[in-house]
C-alpha cells in the first residue's frame, strides 16, 4: 500500500525524494520517512507522523545532505501509525536503513528467533524484522549485503518491495520485490530512481526497468543495472519506454486531482477508444480478440473478478456479457473468490480488473484460475503492471495515471473496454446483427460528447450539495444497468464524504431498505429513460409515499418525474448499455461536491489507500 522512493546519482537526493513521496501520498498517507547517506557518510533517518509535509517540518533544520536515499509513505499493517513505526527502520548496529510495501507473514517467527538471540525492537512492524535479520546473516556469516539480502529473503514469507542502504556503502542501493510493484529509472548520467510506479520518475527520465517477482536489483554508481534473482542467477529485464506527461501527474489548475479526473473522463475514454475503433466508429478491433478468438467465444462461462469500484464495472461487464454475448458471466469479490474453493473449468475465461494491476487478492485470484487451468484476461489501467504480466492476454484502459483516491476515470475506463470487448465478442459469436453492432459502435464513439454534456451540470450539483451535507445516511437506486452505478455512486459518497450509503436495486428496496425512509434521508433514483422507466417511477412513488426526499437523474426533457422528484438532474440520453458511462458523471460530482462542503480531503481520505498491495 505504500509508497517507496528512491535515488543514487550526483543530485541532492532529498528534494527529489520528497517531491517523489508526494506524488505516491495516494498510496498511503500514515506516516513518512527519508533515509539519507551525508556527505559526511553518516546514515540519517527522518520519520513523522502524518502526512509528507509532516516530514518535511521536522526535517527542516536537519543534515539534509547526501547523494544516495530512499524514502517512504506508510500505510500501516502492523503496528499503530507512529513515528516510531514509520519507515525507515535501521538495523541493529545502524549501518543498514530499510523501507517496505507489503507484509512479511512470517515475521513472527523470524522476530522470536532473533530476539532468542538477543536483538531488541524499537517498532512493532514486520519491516524491522526484516532490516534486523539482514544484517544479522550478513555480520554473522561474513557476508556482502547482496548476497545477505538473498539468503534472507529464502526465508520470508510474504509480500514486499524494499530498498536498502548501506552506510559502509554510500554509492549503491539494494532492492528487490515479491508480489509488490517496484520501478528502476535509468537516469541520463550515471544515476538511478526508484519508486513504487512510474509517478515519481516520469519527470527525470522515460526509461525504465519493471522488475519482474522475485527480482533484486543492484543500483550502483558507475556500473550498469544489476539483475539477480535470490539463486543469485543473472535476469535481463528490458528496458521500458514510459510516456507520461507531467500535465498529468499534476493537478491542472484544479483544487483536488479527483476534480481533474473526473473533468478528464471523455478525453480519456477517447484515449481508451483510440486505435481500436476505426475512425468510421463502425468497427472495433482488439488485438487480445483477434490473437485468442477462439479461447474468447468459446468460453463456457466469463468469472469476473475484482475489488470495489473494479468489481462495480465488472457488474456492468455481466450485463454487457450476456445481453449481447449470451455467455454467462459471474462476478465475484477476489477477496472471497480466491478462498471459496471456487469451482473454475478449464474452458472459463477469467477476467481480472485492476485500476493499478497491483491489487494482491486479484492478483491471487488470477493464481487460482491459472491452476485450474482457465485463460485469464486482464483490465487495467498501470502499463506493465503486475495483472498485465501474469495473465495470458488483456485490454489496457489508457486513461492516465490516476493520483485521486476515489476512482473515477478508471471506473468509466474498465466500463468502456468491457463495452468494446463485448461488442468484439457479440461481433464473432453473430449474437447481434450487423446493423445493431454498427449502431452500438457508433453510439460507444458519441459517448464522450455526452460525457461533456453532463459535466456542464457541475455548478447545479455544486449549488445542491450543501443540502445533503447533514445526511448521515443516504440511498442510492438503480435497475438493470443503473443498479451498478447506484452502488458505485453509494461508494463514492461513502469514501470521501464519509457519509454511510447503499446503492440498491430500486425493487428490492421494498424488502428492507424502505423502513429506513423518512424526511432525513436523501434518495437519489437514477431514472433514465430505459425499459425499465415505468417501474422506476413506481419506486420513486413509494418512496415519495413515506416523505423521502428524491434526487433523480433523469433523461433530458423528462416531465414526468420532474413532478415527483424534490431535485433533477438532467443527462443527455445514450443507449442503455452505456448509460453508466454518463450516469456516473453527476453522482461522481456529488460525492465529491459534498465531500468537499464537509471539509474533507478529497484526494487522501482517511483509512483508505490509493492500490491495495495488501489482502
Ligand atoms: N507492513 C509494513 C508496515 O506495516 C509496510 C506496510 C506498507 O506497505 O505500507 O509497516
Amino acid at each position: 500500500m505504500c509508497g517507496i522512493v528512491g535515488y543514487i546519482g550526483h543530485k541532492n537526493a532529498y528534494p527529489i525524494l520528497i517531491k517523489g513521496l508526494k506524488r505516491l501520498e495516494y498510496r498511503g498517507y500514515d506516516s513518512a520517512g527519508v533515509a539519507l547517506i551525508s556527505e559526511e557518510g553518516n546514515l540519517n533517518v527522518y520519520k513523522a507522523k502524518g502526512k509528507v509535509a509532516d516530514l518535511e517540518a521536522h526535517c527542516q533544520e536537519k543534515d539534509i545532505t547526501g547523494y544516495a536515499g530512499i524514502a517512504h509513505t506508510r500505510w500501516a499493517t502492523h503496528g499503530e501509525p507512529s513515528s516510531a513505526n514509520a519507515h525507515p527502520h535501521y538495523s541493529a548496529s545502524g549501518r543498514l536503513a530499510l523501507i517496505h510495501n507489503g507484509i512479511i507473514e512470517n515475521y513472527l517467527t523470524l522476530k522470536e528467533n532473533l530476539i532468542s538471540r538477543g536483538f531488541t525492537f524499537k517498532s512493532d512492524t514486520d519491516t524491522e524484522v526484516l532490516v534486523q535479520l539482514i544484517e544479522h546473516i550478513m555480520l554473522s556469516n561474513s557476508l556482502p549485503l547482496l548476497e545477505a539480502v538473498q539468503v534472507a529473503l529464502h526465508q520470508v514469507i510474504g509480500a514486499y518491495a524494499i530498498a536498502i542502504l548501506d552506510r559502509e556503502h554510500p554509492d549503491t542501493v539494494i532492492c528487490a520485490r515479491q508480489s509488490s510493484p517496484l520501478v528502476v529509472g535509468l537516469g541520463s548520467d550515471n544515476e538511478f530512481y526508484l519508486a513504487s510506479d512510474t509517478s515519481p520518475i516520469a519527470e527525470y527520465t522515460d526509461k525504465v526497468v519493471f522488475l519482474n517477482e522475485g527480482d533484486i536489483a543492484v543500483l550502483q554508481l558507475g556500473k550498469k543495472l544489476q539483475v539477480v534473482n535470490m539463486d543469485n542467477v543473472k535476469q535481463h529485464p528490458k528496458v521500458k519506454q514510459i510516456d507520461v506527461t507531467l500535465g498529468q501527474l499534476e493537478k491542472g489548475g484544479y483544487p483536488y486531482f479527483m476534480l481533474k479526473e473526473i473533468f478528464e473522463q471523455p478525453d480519456c475514454l477517447r484515449n481508451c477508444m483510440r486505435g481500436r475503433i476505426n475512425v468510421d466508429a463502425d468497427r472495433i478491433t482488439l488485438s487480445a480478440v483477434i490473437d485468442y478468438r477462439k479461447r474468447l467465444i468459446e468460453a463456457r462461462r466469463f468469472i469476473i473478478v475484482a475489488c470495489g469500484t473494479s468489481w462495480h464495472a465488472g457488474l456492468i461487464g455481466k450485463q454487457l456479457i450476456e445481453n449481447l454475448c449470451r455467455i454467462p458471466v459471474e462476478v465475484e469479490y477476489a477477496s472471497e473468490f480466491r478462498y471459496c474453493n471456487p469451482v473454475i473449468y478449464p474452458d472459463d475465461v477469467v477476467i481480472a480488473i485492476s485500476q493499478s494491476g497491483e491489487t494482491a487478492d486479484t492478483l491471487a485470484a488470477i493464481n487460482l484460475a491459472h491452476e485450474a487451468g482457465a485463460f485469464v484476461f486482464g483490465i487495467c489501467n498501470a502499463i506493465g503492471a503486475s495483472i498485465p504480466r501474469q495473465t495470458q492476454t488483456g485490454v489496457y484502459i489508457h486513461v492516465g495515471p490516476e493520483i485521486g483516491v476515489a476512482s473515477t476515470k478508471a471506473f468509466t475506463g474498465q466500463v468502456t473496454v468491457l463495452s468494446m470487448l463485448a461488442l468484439c465478442l457479440a461481433a464473432e459469436r453473430k449474437t447481434i446483427s450487423a446493423e445493431q453492432y454498427k449502431q452500438m459502435v457508433s453510439e460507444l464513439t458519441k459517448v464522450p460528447e455526452k460525457m461533456e454534456e453532463a459535466l456542464k451540470i457541475n455548478k447545479q450539483i455544486e449549488k445542491l450539495a450543501p443540502i445533503f451535507t447533514y445526511a448521515k445516511n443516504c440511498l442510492y437506486l438503480g435497475r438493470g444497468y443503473n443498479y451498478p452505478v447506484a452502488l458505485e455512486g453509494a461508494l463514492k459518497l461513502k469514501e470521501i464524504s464519509y457519509i454511510h450509503a447503499e446503492g440498491y436495486p430500486a425493487a428490492e428496496m421494498k424488502h428492507g431498505p424502505i423502513a429506513l425512509i423518512d424526511s432525513e434521508m436523501p434518495v437519489f433514483v437514477i431514472a433514465t429513460r430505459d425499459k425499465l422507466y415505468e417501474k422506476v417511477i413506481s419506486n420513486i412513488q413509494e418512496v415519495r409515499a413515506r416523505g423521502g426526499r428524491v434526487t433523480a437523474l433523469v433523461t433530458k426533457g423528462d416531465e414526468q418525474i420532474r413532478k415527483l422528484a424534490d431535485h433533477v438532474i438532467e443527462l443527455p440520453d445514450t443507449l442503455e448499455c452505456f448509460q453508466p458511462l454518463v450516469a456516473s458523471i453527476p453522482l461522481q460530482l456529488l460525492a465529491y461536491h459534498i465531500a468537499v462542503c464537509k471539509g474533507k480531503d478529497v484526494d487522501r481520505p482517511r483509512n483508505l489507500a490509493k492500490s491495495v498491495t495488501v489482502e
